[in-house]
């Protein structure tokens, strides 16, 4: 080891706080830090020289690879001019523009959305949720203040955003400070207690489920509970990302949205993980032809590059929030970095690069390349699941695979695979006993070749067939 490293290490594990990690391992001595000093591709580079696949392509923002020569250029350019003013009380060059590319994305007939600029998922979550119910207020439906969201969802970690997901495991130290939201089922066919199916070998529960929507009336009868409470349903549409991929059945979102409209429920599109690409369409909600009354956006926004974030609202919320000064309508809400021009300038530069290198094309072919790769997953009698959705790929370990019984979850069993994949070249991080591949959409089919292989050969390292 050489000095640099060995003190990069020193100082991480003396004074540095890392996110959902239990700091007495990390701390430990025989515990290797990888540091990571520099990327291109897919591929990230260690201090040690030692170069691994961006398996989950940074935790799920990058797009279009590190160093992007367009996205680079972008920011560069920006640099020679400013790199931050505020956003109160004045404007920039940049967030106008790249606020009607993400409203033009999303086409709706009248074009009316409006876009909130602050810094992540979390922030943008928190922002639809204040102007919901401020909005349902000035609009004199002030009875309607509570949310409804789904089963394992998962919004991000701020008191808001913490409130609307439903996960014991992250939130419940947390419970005094969080408010009460309503849980609808999330539609997971593979765990879905409606679905009568038999598990099969090599099908996606999705397309063999047997049902009746049962998931749907569920979310019927809790809003007709008291529709006229809820102002909205937040839900991350088509893929429940942090719940462990959880890929709802073609036909959920449109079913949801119809019941929310019955009853004048808003609908508030989570679409971090999903948007820009990452399903197949640019947002998932336009698979179905959704539009939503809120999208939040963040992770990809800027191709994976800047904290930034934007909260759409529809033309119908934005006139709740017009009237005279001293009627106090305002959107009392801001955050420093509002309308970055840095985060803008590399989000621009992500939207081109859709549109020059047409990138939907590129996934739709990827995506079929890596479900041909990922069936040898079925090859392995502890895998349970094998479910996929644009670039999205998800293998779900189980003990025994025709009951679907999950191993007992202090073994560990997907982080230890993980780490197995890491010795193979290959970084991810899985969920649980999900393994994931969501690769940065500039992977060329050898490299998605050799993450599957990668990921393959750990899960053989760690439980050899038959055991
Ligand atoms: C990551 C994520 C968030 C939170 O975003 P942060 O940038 O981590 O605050 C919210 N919703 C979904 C669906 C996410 O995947």
């Amino acid at each position: 080891m050489g000095r640099e490293m060995h003190s990069t290490t020193a100082l991480d594990k003396q004074f540095v706080w890392h996110p959902f990690t239990q700091m007495r391992e990390w701390i430990a001595p025989e515990t290797e830090l990888t540091v990571i000093v520099s990327g291109r591709g897919a591929v990230l580079r260690d201090e040690a020289g030692r170069e691994y696949l961006d398996g989950n392509a940074s935790i799920w923002t990058n797009l279009h690879g590190h160093r992007n020569p367009a996205i680079d250029r972008a920011i560069r350019r920006q640099l020679g001019r400013i790199a931050h003013s505020s956003f109160l009380g004045l404007t920039n060059e940049l967030a106008p523009r790249l606020a009607e590319r993400l409203a033009g994305l999303l086409a709706a007939p009248d074009n009316r959305y409006r876009v909130f600029f602050s810094d992540d998922g979390s922030t943008a979550l928190e922002v639809a949720l204040k102007m919901a119910i401020q909005a349902r207020l000035q609009r004199g439906e002030p009875r309607r203040t509570r949310f409804v969201s789904l089963s394992s969802g998962y919004h991000g970690d701020t008191v808001g955003a913490m409130s609307l997901g439903h996960s014991r495991l992250f939130h419940g130290a947390y419970r005094a400070v969080m408010f009460e939201t309503i849980e609808a089922p999330g539609p997971h066919c593979y765990r879905c207690s409606f679905n009568q199916a038999a598990p099969q070998r090599g099908a996606d529960q999705r397309q063999v489920r047997q049902c009746q929507w049962e998931c749907v009336s569920e979310l019927k009868r809790l809003l007709d509970q008291a529709p006229a409470t809820i102002t909205a349903l937040v839900m991350e549409p088509v893929i429940q990302g942090t719940a462990g991929m959880w890929m709802h059945p073609a036909g959920y979102l449109k079913r949801a949205q119809e019941v929310c409209r019955e009853r004048g429920i808003w609908l508030i599109l989570d679409e971090v993980m999903t948007g820009f690409g990452r399903t197949g369409a640019m947002f998932a909600c336009q698979k179905e032809a959704v539009l939503p009354d809120f999208m939040a956006l963040g992770k990809g926004l800027t191709g994976g590059y800047l904290p930034l974030a934007a909260t759409l609202a529809s033309g119908e919320v934005f006139d709740a929030f017009l009237g005279q000064y001293h009627q106090f309508k305002t959107f009392f809400h801001g955050h420093s970095y509002s309308g970055n021009q840095l985060g803008c300038a590399a989000a621009l530069a992500n939207l081109d690069v859709f549109a020059r290198r047409d990138i939907l094309k590129v996934i739709a072919r990827k995506s079929a390349r890596l479900r041909q790769l990922s069936q040898v997953f079925w090859r392995h009698p502890h895998v349970g699941d094998v479910r996929q959705e644009g670039l999205v790929c998800a293998i779900e370990l189980v003990e025994d695979w025709a009951t679907k019984q999950p191993f007992p979850l202090a073994q560990r069993t997907g982080f230890r695979v993980c780490a197995a994949a890491k010795r193979h070249g290959l970084l991810t991080r899985p969920i649980g006993d999900v393994l994931l591949l969501l690769p940065p959409y500039c992977a060329t089919e050898r490299q998605l070749a050799r993450m599957v292989g990668a990921l393959w050969q750990a899960l053989n390292d760690e439980l050899p067939s038959g055991s």
